[in-house]
């Protein structure tokens, strides 16, 4: 009698599974190592309160936080309030920010941010990213930093290092900072979201730099699959 043939054997699927942890892991172990380093990470941009931050991030777009620093000393030495800033008005504004790049339009934005603060907030920041997209001036990264700052929220911030660093390392791949920004809130571990974005931003200014990254005193270069990692840096 012929033999039954034995049931074709369905091919396993754990290797997707392996991967997804392994790369779990990997994610968890940078994240770790970075923490390890700066426990506490900062921004570098100097403010005094809400409402200087947010003032101080609308003004940092496409500039230094060194450069912001160095305008903003005595401009908040003078207004750190709404109120404070529509007295100083437009023009002296601009003048007080000239060094900053786009300065003109920055200074439009905040004297409009500073009238719709008093009229709609009653001159309080807002704690909802709505509420501060909303605000002229405001886009989505000024937001996400104001509310993780301010207000202490797990939120990511994609400035350009951020954006590099996910799409190199990498951590989150997207072409452009929101799906990268939704990449990273689904794969950074939750102990790691309050910070995460302090420590991209500082990894990628000072190690993972856009043109020469310092591979070679990368404390995560282990667990970086960047292809051109590079010995610049060593000296
Ligand atoms: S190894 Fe190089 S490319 Fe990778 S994270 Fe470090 S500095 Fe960046």
């Amino acid at each position: 009698m012929a033999r039954a043939k034995p049931p074709k054997a369905e091919p396993l699927k754990l290797a997707p599974v392996r991967r997804a942890a392994s790369e779990a892991a990997r994610i968890e172990a940078i994240f770790a190592r970075l923490a390890a380093i700066n426990p506490e990470p900062r921004g570098e941009l100097e403010y005094r309160n809400h409402f200087t931050l947010l003032v101080a991030v609308v003004l940092s777009a496409q500039a230094t936080d060194v450069g912001v620093n160095k305008a903003t000393k005595g401009l908040f030495a003078i207004a750190d309030t709404p109120q404070k800033m529509l007295a100083l008005g437009e023009a002296a504004l601009a003048e007080k920010i000239r060094t900053i790049g786009l300065y003109k339009t920055k200074a439009k934005n905040v004297i409009a941010l500073s009238a719709a603060l008093l009229r709609d907030h009653g001159g309080e920041v807002p704690s909802r990213l709505e509420d501060l997209q909303a605000l002229p001036g405001v886009g989505r990264k000024t937001a996400n930093v104001v509310l993780n700052n301010a207000f202490g929220e797990a939120t990511i911030a994609v400035d350009t290092h951020v954006f590099r660093v996910s799409n190199r390392i990498p951590i989150a791949r997207g072409k452009n900072p929101e799906t990268v920004e939704r990449g990273l809130m689904r794969v950074v571990p939750a102990l790691y979201l309050r910070h995460a974005h302090h420590w991209l931003i500082l990894h990628g200014r000072y190690i993972c730099k856009a043109r020469a990254p310092s591979c070679a005193i990368c404390p995560i270069a282990d667990l970086c699959r960047f292809d051109a990692k590079t010995g610049q840096g060593a000296a």
